[in-house]
């Protein structure tokens, strides 16, 4: 103890030094110093002292270098220049004076194009381009080294049928069709990305279910182009010829390398046939730009469409009629290394305890959002992280980071490296803090109130982020709080802002990195990024002169999500105890039960959820007294011994853990977290497994699924409490 608080000491003094040079920014930039979840009185103060000074050091000139470098040239997975991307970020790390700096190679079946063509035999002749138009004031837009259409993990083929238009491809937009009297079976279906976003696999499963010969998702003009405002080079949205490029894989049913399900593909590892995968699709696939799609739509002269199904672009969309198309589709499926490039910054005195930071580097060309955004905030984070750590100012746990590789294929690299690591990351890692894209919106078009913050997290660390963006500065120049509840206002448009408790989204669907950790390894995650007007994701034009002419010219977004990010970060790294808020947990909890039952009007005597609701309630009780035990503790300075305090952060921990099922949910035992899960579309799913024999009306496993969460929380709340017996017993 006494070591403790000399070291202390030493760390105010240099503490002092070091900020005295930054003391008149720091009147500006930092509010008086207030509490923290999480941290004594006293460390809260220090705490505060060095966020200001992490918060000074990102530039926004060197975020728009960043953002240059990673989206001069595309850079998809397996691509030389993604993995010469993977050496540059290895050696800037190093630069910076991160530890451990590793490759990670992982040996994964890959998927790119050799050839594809689409060509409408009947009723006239006509060849799609499916390539996207050049514009003089981007040069960018005329490297060849720019691919074509493409959907990863499609189907090679060469199929000619007759063209069906199925609106969304929804399961449901199938069973119109069939009421109408006209099948799929056969046919190559036309459909249509769709708002909101539902996951282009989902469509392509569908696809192949409905016996579909291929399918072709094109972007209408209603979703992300010319309905929506100004395109492309003039505004955010797509212009005629944008491709949505993307992968169909099935990795709602198991991400990562399709040959390795459930265990890691490292050099040397067991991989099972393609034709056994079951994340991969027996559909051939392609996006089409609206303008390679117009024809197609034009030339049918069957039934009217229904108005839902009626587009944005000038024709009376049709079910189908007299249009003959021929689709060629080509892969190369071969295996090619991916790499993940880790590194580290040791906690001074947790170095077992791991915060981990990551975005996926890899991009369907430039990525100019997605991810190089996320990958310009991240790197600017990484610096200002080693430049504190030059200053001597290590954090007390150890700050882990990632730079994924293969994310837009099946989220492979994170999964692989998750699958690698899984033991030790379920005993270390304190969280996932994911950034796939930082700055996914038009601050030119956003109006006064600026980009939305929409980040998600799991709810025991909801009230953390929340108090942490009061600290942090949004580009209008309110705190990102106020930002943040000013544009949540916005989007609901509701005359007050929300409550603290309603701000954060903690329902958390799958389609990024965060995925391994939450699902398979039951780790907490947060999700950072603003949004706003943006149609050209996945395109050609989703690029630097989209960014800076249009995104965020100024780079200030990019800046605010580096200093959230790291705020968030150094508070989970230097907290007394893990600020993890299980009561406010368990509201949520109540809050996804009533949903399901209300949404599914569930019967009692067909399932008795009432003892689940008991079983959230006891827990929730028990959250709260124990967070206020602590906070009783933390705020009148009682000094516990770091011993105590090990031993509840083991315990708090503990409960995250505890939302694991090793068996998984029914029929994906990869997704083995009780509470959280996707659909297949990608959406959000709470209690995936009773939700989804609920919505089955299998009432006989639903009611062992009730019960599984009735165990899982019960147990939990006996964690609790004895968490807390043990922390108020013993007082030293
Ligand atoms: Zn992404």
């Amino acid at each position: 103890m006494q070591f403790r608080l000399r070291t202390l000491a030493v760390f105010f003094f240099c503490l002092l030094i070091l900020t005295l040079a930054h003391s008149a920014q720091l009147k500006k930039d930092t509010p008086p110093s207030t509490p923290i979840l999480g941290f004594t009185p006293l460390h809260a103060a220090a705490e505060h002292q060095l966020e200001s000074q992490f918060q000074s050091i990102p530039s926004r000139d060197k975020a728009r270098e960043w953002h240059r470098t990673f989206t001069a040239e595309p850079h998809p997975a397996a691509s030389d220049r993604n993995n010469q991307l993977a050496d540059f970020v290895a050696d800037e790390w190093r630069k910076q004076g991160w530890e451990d700096v590793t490759l990670r190679r992982y040996d994964v079946l890959h998927s790119r194009p050799r050839n594809v063509s689409l060509e409408m035999t009947a009723p006239v002749q006509f060849t799609a381009s499916l390539r996207e138009d050049a514009y003089d004031v981007d040069p960018d837009t005329k490297n060849p080294a720019v691919s074509g259409s493409y959907f990863g993990y499609s189907a090679s083929g060469d199929v000619a049928a007759e063209v069906v238009y199925a609106h969304s491809g929804n399961p449901e937009d199938y069973d119109l069709l069939q009421k109408n009297g006209i099948s799929t079976k056969g046919k190559i279906v036309l459909v249509r990305y769709s708002n909101p976003y539902s996951y282009r696999g989902f469509k392509a499963l569908t696809a192949e279910r409905e016996g579909a010969a291929a399918l072709l998702i094109y972007s209408d003009p209603a979703e992300d182009g010319a309905t929506r405002g100004k395109v492309f080079p003039d505004g955010p949205w797509g212009p005629e010829s944008h491709i949505q490029r993307g992968a169909i894989t099935y990795d709602y049913i198991v991400p990562g390398d399709p040959t390795t399900p459930g265990w890691a593909s490292v050099p040397g590892a067991k991989h099972i046939a393609p034709e056994d995968a079951r994340s991969l699709p027996k559909i051939i696939a392609l996006p089409l730009s609206w303008r390679d799609a117009k024809p197609l739509l034009e030339n049918m002269n069957g039934p009217e469409a229904p108005k839902e199904w009626q587009g944005a672009l000038p024709i009376t969309y049709r079910f189908t009629g007299a249009v003959k198309v021929q689709v060629k589709v080509d892969m190369d499926t071969s295996m090619q290394p991916y790499t993940v490039v880790e590194a580290r910054i040791r906690g001074s005195e947790l170095p077992d305890e791991w915060v981990l930071l990551g975005n996926h580097r890899d991009a369907w060309v430039y990525g100019g959002v997605d991810p190089s955004s996320g990958t310009a905030s991240m790197m600017e984070l990484t610096r200002s992280l080693g430049e504190l750590k030059q200053r001597g100012i290590r954090p007390r746990r150890t700050v882990m980071v990632c730079s994924w590789d293969g994310e837009e294929y099946a989220l492979t690299g994170s999964t692989e490296w998750g699958e690698q690591f899984a033991d030790e990351l379920k005993k270390k890692l304190v969280a996932y803090l994911n950034v796939d894209e930082s700055v996914a919106g038009a601050a030119t078009t956003a109006g006064p109130e600026g980009l939305s913050f929409s980040p998600s997290a799991v709810a025991s660390l909801a009230p953390t982020l929340v108090q942490a963006s009061k600290d942090v500065r949004a580009p209008s120049g309110k705190s990102l709080y106020e930002a943040w509840r000013a544009t949540a206002m916005r989007a609901s448009k509701a005359s007050n802002p929300p409550l603290d408790s309603a701000l954060v989204e903690t329902r958390i669907g799958s389609g990024s990195d965060h995925t391994v950790f939450l699902n398979h390894l039951g780790r907490p995650v947060i999700n950072l990024g603003f949004t706003g007007d943006y149609g050209v994701y996945h395109s050609m034009y989703d690029d630097y002169y989209w960014m800076t002419h249009i995104g965020d010219p100024a780079f200030e977004y990019h800046v605010a999500l580096t200093r959230i990010w790291g705020v968030v970060a150094l508070r989970l790294a230097n907290a007394d105890i893990l600020p993890f808020d299980f009561g406010f947990n368990t509201s949520a909890l109540e809050q996804f039960l009533r949903e399901l039952e209300q949404k599914n009007k569930v019967e009692p005597k067909r399932l008795a959820l009432k003892r689940l609701h008991v079983r959230i309630a006891e827990f929730e009780k028990a959250g709260g007294l124990l967070r206020s035990a602590v906070a009783r503790d933390l705020s009148s300075g009682t000094r516990a011994s770091p011993e105590k305090m090990q031993r509840l952060n083991e315990q708090l921990l503990q409960v995250e853990s505890n939302w694991l099922d090793p068996g998984g949910i029914p029929g994906r035992p990869w997704f083995q977290h009780l509470l959280y899960s996707s659909r297949y579309t990608y959406a959000h799913l709470e209690f995936p497994g009773l939700t989804e024999a609920v919505e089955k009306q299998d009432w006989k496993l639903a009611g062992q699924q009730a019960a599984l969460l009735e165990k899982a929380v019960e147990k939990n709340t006996r964690l609790l409490k004895s968490a807390q017996s043990s922390w108020e017993k013993n007082e030293q």
